[in-house]
């Protein structure tokens, strides 16, 4: 019998298939390795179990595995240990390990918790998945168990707590009664594990069963291309914004290339250049529009980004859950169209907030009357209006930057210029390799944003050594130092498309080279 755990039947709520295939064909299982953000919640969730279990003092922690946790569960059980933190159950082919288990020596039952690393008793505060469903799972098992359940809490993040001092535990953390809601819930998610067990027990791979055929490319999981061969790895769902019943129209008519979609199948307008551009194979450039915007550009120019990690559990006076720390930034700036190109870099290399060391070097060097220019501005902004309203001195500055930003994404993202290599999409990193195809993210040692944040964290760690915390420095400055040359270099591109006059590009400079 297939043994399920909690984690096991979230996944399948959200897709059988993609258990199935992880159960029952293991070979290959490289195409299931967890994306860098997967494992970053997942430590983040740790992170913020471990904070919670500081709510308990007196408990026990069951660290036995296997059948050794089962019995040392049984054993903490009947001492009445005040809170058993990881009791382990497994009945009729469930598995469960609760984050807390908490007596409650009045009633004579045991209370059960649940610990998130979330704002709210949703995934993500929005209308997402709620953590009902895990908790209703692990009611369901202890039942089985008959164990004599009281109340049910989720413990999750405070999004209105700041630090102030030391971390205060009981002020970031808020427990949600969610006994009446679990309840209700529980008929259904019942349901749904005999489901699981009957599709998850199945010997032969259960035919069809991949939904995602009908969603757009950012939906699928990485064993798509396994289950649907006959896709073409750029297809009708890579379409820019398409919408559910449109895919569905296509794919029920097997039309999965985009040279295949009839003339006179309804698209929006970004859609139809989508397709224009590829069967063409050439760019689609709107040069009066481009030469206006480029041409509104006041000098200098500051090519301008942020790398910024945002912990669960606040590390510094004046952050939240999950406000960014600005540990980086690189800055090329360009005082007139034949300049030369500067370049102003700031990695910082310890454990304090770098806040103020931001506003210090941006006031130097961001002056006003010039144009701030960020890849996806929203980003920059958003640092930038964390940082002002933690230092009331500098929220003026931060208040003239984000008033001086302009996204040179836009001209992608509104199709100013399409190009079939961008393969519907505006980001950085699918436009650079097209346009400037000599640079490149590919051999870096960073990245993405999601590593940057990862390799600062390790390189302020006391356990790091010097030598690692040097090689961790330098990707991080190449990384960054890379995404604002890159800003100039697609800008220089657009200058000679639209034939501005404008000087050489001044090349890649060796410094940033690993
Ligand atoms: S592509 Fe979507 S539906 Fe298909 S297996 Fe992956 S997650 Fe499931």
């Amino acid at each position: 019998m297939v043994i399920i755990s909690k984690t096991t039947f979230l996944s399948f709520l959200h897709c059988p298939k993609n258990v199935w295939l992880k159960i029952h064909r293991p070979e290959i299982g490289e195409k299931f390795h967890l994306s860098e953000f997967e494992k970053h919640i997942l430590e983040q969730g740790n992170e913020v179990e471990a904070y919670a279990r500081n709510l308990f003092p007196g408990a026990v922690h069951v660290v036995a595995t296997g059948d050794d946790a089962l019995q040392e569960t049984v054993r903490f059980m009947a001492s009445k240990a005040p809170t058993i933190f990881q009791a382990t159950f497994l009945v009729d082919g469930f598995l469960a390990k609760n984050d807390m288990l908490s007596y409650d020596k009045v009633n004579d039952c045991w209370d059960l918790y649940e610990v998130k690393g979330t704002n709210s008793l949703k995934e993500d505060g929005g209308e997402s998945r709620d953590h009902i469903d895990d908790l209703a799972f692990q009611v369901s098992v202890l039942r089985r168990a008959n164990i004599k359940l009281g109340r049910y809490f989720v413990i999750h993040l405070n999004k209105e707590y700041v630090r102030s001092g030391g971390l205060d535990i009981n002020a970031l953390l808020v427990k949600d009664d969610v006994t009446d809601k679990v309840g209700a819930r529980l008929p259904e998610v019942e349901a749904q594990m005999a489901l699981a067990q009957e599709y998850l027990s199945q010997e032969n791979e259960p035919v069809g069963g991949c939904e995602c055929v009908y969603k757009s490319r950012k939906k699928h999981c990485s064993t798509f291309q396994y289950i649907h061969p006959h896709v073409p790895e750029y297809s009708v769902h890579d379409l820019s914004r398409i919408h559910k019943t449109k895919l569905e129209l296509l794919v029920e008519r097997s039309i999965f290339n985009l040279n295949d979609i009839p003339e006179d199948f309804e698209l929006s307008d970004k859609q139809k250049n989508q397709v224009y551009a590829h069967r063409l194979q050439k760019p689609i450039i709107s040069t009066g529009e481009i030469k206006k915007q480029l041409g509104s550009l006041a000098y200098p120019l500051y090519f301008f980004d942020y790398e910024a990690f945002g912990p669960a559990i606040p590390v510094f006076n004046g952050y939240g859950p999950y406000k960014r720390i600005p540990f980086q930034f690189s800055l090329h700036i360009l005082r007139k169209p034949d300049g030369d190109l500067e370049h102003v870099e700031f990695l910082h290399n310890n454990l304090s907030d770098p806040s103020e060391e931001v506003a210090r070097l941006l006031e130097q060097h961001i002056k006003p009357g010039g144009t701030v220019i960020a890849w996806y501005k929203s980003f920059e902004a958003g640092v930038n209006k964390e940082i002002g309203l933690r230092l009331p001195s500098h929220t003026a500055l931060f208040d003239r930057i984000n008033g001086m930003l302009y996204d040179l994404m836009e001209i992608f993202s509104d199709q100013h210029y399409i190009h079939h290599g961008f393969k519907g999409s505006a980001s950085l990193k699918k436009v650079l390799p097209t346009l400037a195809p000599e640079l490149s993210y590919e051999s870096l040692g960073v990245r993405d944003g999601g590593q940057a944040a990862d390799a600062w964290w390790k390189m302020v760690s006391p356990a790091t050594t010097p030598r690692e915390k040097a090689q961790i420095s330098k990707d991080l400055k190449i990384y960054c130092g890379l995404d604002t040359y890159a800003m100039y270099a697609i800008w220089h591109c657009l200058q000679e498309e639209v034939g501005n006059p404008v000087s050489k590009r001044i090349p890649y400079p060796p410094l940033l080279k690993r």
